[in-house]
């Protein structure tokens, strides 16, 4: 986009947005298409602005704007979420989750499936960071721990605060995050390819 910070600050998004019919895409039916991509918060007000067909993203548990046209975003207000600091800072521990995907083991070695088993409920006894996986739960499972990434791990009172920004959490890496792991895998794959020319 051409306009600055200021200038995006200053512009209004007032209009009525309406789509032709082949432009509803499937996303538009499912209720979680549209959230805060800074915190993932579903509580979120949007505005469009029909000259320069673009849209502006308030959120109100973050307070962050993000104004979107075709092909860019910005964010005037608010900045990136650091989420390990912020989920041990708010999460409650311990707290007992749902493991909601079969591990690769219990997958393809159902014989011997593993300590964590998909359905299972466990006790979340705090959360670590990982290269790979980003956000982890660790589990206590018969006096022993273990390692989970928090988007297969659902807090069973889905009351409670902490079901809240585990679900915020899982809704923005599902569309925002990029694994450090991946990320060092194809710069160590585009490196090698100028490499050999
Ligand atoms: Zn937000």
């Amino acid at each position: 986009m051409d306009q600055s910070s200021e200038e995006l600050e200053k512009m209004e998004f007032n209009d009525k947005f309406e789509k032709t019919y082949s432009e509803i895409s499937n996303e538009d039916y499912d209720d979680e298409g549209n959230f805060c991509s800074i915190c993932g918060s579903l509580d979120i007000k949007i505005g469009y602005n029909k000259k320069e067909d673009m849209f502006k993203y308030e959120c109100s548990k973050c307070g962050s704007i993000v104004v979107e046209d075709e092909g860019s975003s910005m964010c005037i207000k608010g900045d990136e979420r650091d989420w390990p600091e912020y989920l041990s800072e708010t999460l409650k521990f311990p707290f007992i989750g749902e493991i909601t995907e079969m591990t690769d083991r219990e997958f393809f070695n159902p014989d011997d499936p593993g300590p964590i088993l998909f359905m299972d409920e466990v006790h979340v006894a705090a959360i670590d960071y990982s290269f790979k996986y980003g956000i982890v739960a660790i589990l206590k499972i018969n006096r022993r721990y273990y390692e989970h990434p928090l988007c297969f791990v659902d807090p069973v009172d889905d009351e409670s605060s902490n079901y809240d920004e585990v679900k915020d959490y899982q809704r923005w890496r599902e569309r925002h995050w990029l694994s450090d792991y991946i990320a060092a895998i194809s710069e160590a794959f585009s490196k090698n390819k100028s490499d050999d020319e």
